[in-house]
């Protein structure tokens, strides 16, 4: 999919999970979201020069479920570090594993496909065939995380009313 794609769909999943734990949820969604996709594309795509043009495609190294998870995690740890000086530990950032995965999840969905690993080769695993840049795929997705960040307001809500009641 497109990156834009990516970052408006995984800003969704993690508002949605984030919303629960901290008011700053939209930001930091934001923010870890454009960052772990752009490690995962920087990193996963090759561009593939033919006679018919230039092809995009990704690599094993960041375009496989379990490794997506590391790489989508990484931009958290300063974050993490922040929290320990703060002196309040977000346990809640550990859901940015769920990064990669939503990478990953959109991924399938393209021609090029994910990685899985079968007799101990890389083998490309697509449940759909579209071009990465397929306007109906990538309308779906932005419309889904659209529809995860309007839902975050209510996390959003239940984090306010928790919060008011223990103070
Ligand atoms: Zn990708």
């Amino acid at each position: 999919m497109r990156l834009a794609t990516h970052y408006v769909f995984t800003t969704g999943v993690l508002a949605l999970f984030f919303s629960y734990f901290t008011s700053y949820y939209l930001v930091l969604a934001g923010v870890l979201a454009v960052a772990g996709n752009l490690i995962i594309d920087g990193l996963g795509h090759k561009e593939i020069h033919t006679r018919r043009g230039t092809i995009p495609t990704r690599t094993p190294l960041t375009h496989t479920v379990p490794r997506s998870v590391v790489w989508g995690m990484l931009p958290s740890i300063p974050f993490f570090a922040l929290g320990l000086l703060v002196g309040d530990f977000p346990w809640f950032l550990l859901l940015s594993m769920a990064i990669g995965p939503s990478h990953m999840l959109l991924d399938v969905f393209t021609e090029a496909g994910i990685y899985v690993k079968r007799d101990g080769k890389w083998r490309r695993y697509a449940l759909a065939h579209f071009r990465y840049n397929n306007p109906l795929a990538n309308g779906v997705a932005i419309l889904l995380g659209f529809l995860m960040l309007v839902l975050s307001l209510h996390g959003s809500y239940h984090y306010y009313s928790v919060y008011k009641y223990f103070l």
